[in-house]
């Protein structure tokens, strides 16, 4: 292999890198555990449920996938701590990438949400996230080529109709959050960045993808007129985990077929 090959396979590649990618047994996670590990980097990923896990880490393992797993609710403060400690001592004190993907929604309209609502979502969307960035920054910064992905939604940049003020609100948050990260982080070489995709087809989002009048509406205000696949926005977390973009950090890309950038149209 010519210097220039493999000088060029190590900017796009993730050849021993170690990585933690929180949900990663379904939709999104799933899609980027499986990208970051074709790519070369050795994966930890977890989510709550014991069974889905296990099934998961023996499928990845019969791909060829260096993949393991661990149970962690991300929401719980106690339970971060734990899988920080596991990925530590996996990775040795070092872990060149975290991915914060885990999150959900509680779909209702604002004048129905309760306390309860409001910390639940933001424990799960919001601080999971903050709080699993500062358990691995010591990690990150030990790599000595740190990169943290968030997993925003394009409903942090544009309204979506009702239902989704709070999530709004959590992932809103995290795109700041993001820019925060990146400045604060930079003298540590951790780059940090977050994607914000539109409706792409995983078990979150099939209940409304399946209701005939929401799929045409989505199309309707979509100029590629589709939804998205997993694996479109598994690429891009790949592409900002990459030494390849290294000067690209504090950014919030969007993922959603033109759909944020959609005025009028014409016909
Ligand atoms: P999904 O299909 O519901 O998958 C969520 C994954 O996260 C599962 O592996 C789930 O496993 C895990 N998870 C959920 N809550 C968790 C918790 N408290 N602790 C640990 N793991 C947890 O969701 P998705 O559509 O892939 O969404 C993933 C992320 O992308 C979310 O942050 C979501 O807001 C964001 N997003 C999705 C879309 C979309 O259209 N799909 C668009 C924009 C943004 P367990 O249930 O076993 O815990």
């Amino acid at each position: 292999m010519s210097l220039e090959s493999s000088s060029r396979d190590k900017r796009w590649g993730l050849q021993g890198m170690s990585a933690l990618v929180t949900g990663g047994t379904k939709g999104l996670g799933c899609a980027i555990v499986e990208e970051l590990a074709a790519l070369g980097a050795i994966v930890h990923t977890c989510a709550r449920n014991q069974d889905q896990l296990n099934e998961r880490v023996r499928e990845w393992k019969e791909k060829g996938f260096k993949v393991t797993g661990s149970v962690c609710d991300v929401s719980s403060n106690a339970e971060r701590e734990k899988l920080m400690k596991e990925v530590s001592s996996l990775f040795d004190g070092k872990l060149n990438i975290l991915v914060n993907n885990a999150g959900t929604n509680i779909y209702k309209a604002t004048l129905d949400y309760t306390a309860e609502d409001f910390t639940s979502l933001m424990n799960t969307n919001l601080q999971s996230a903050f709080h699993l960035s500062q358990l691995a920054h010591p990690l990150l910064k030990a790599s000595r080529a740190g990169k943290i992905v968030f997993m925003s939604s394009i409903a942090s940049v544009v309204s979506i109709n009702t239902l989704y003020a709070l999530y709004s609100a959590s992932k809103g948050a995290m795109n700041q959050l993001t820019r925060n990260l990146a400045c604060e982080w930079a003298k540590d070489n951790i780059r940090v960045n977050a994607v914000a995709p539109w409706f792409i087809r995983t078990p979150l989002t099939t209940p409304s993808l399946d209701d005939e009048n929401i799929l045409k509406e989505v199309f309707n205000r979509t100029p590629m007129r589709r939804v998205g696949e997993p694996g479109e926005v598994s690429s891009v977390v790949a592409f900002l985990c990459l030494p390849a973009p290294g000067f690209l950090t504090g950014q919030v890309i969007c993922i959603d077929g033109g759909m944020s950038v959609n005025g009028f149209s014409m016909g």
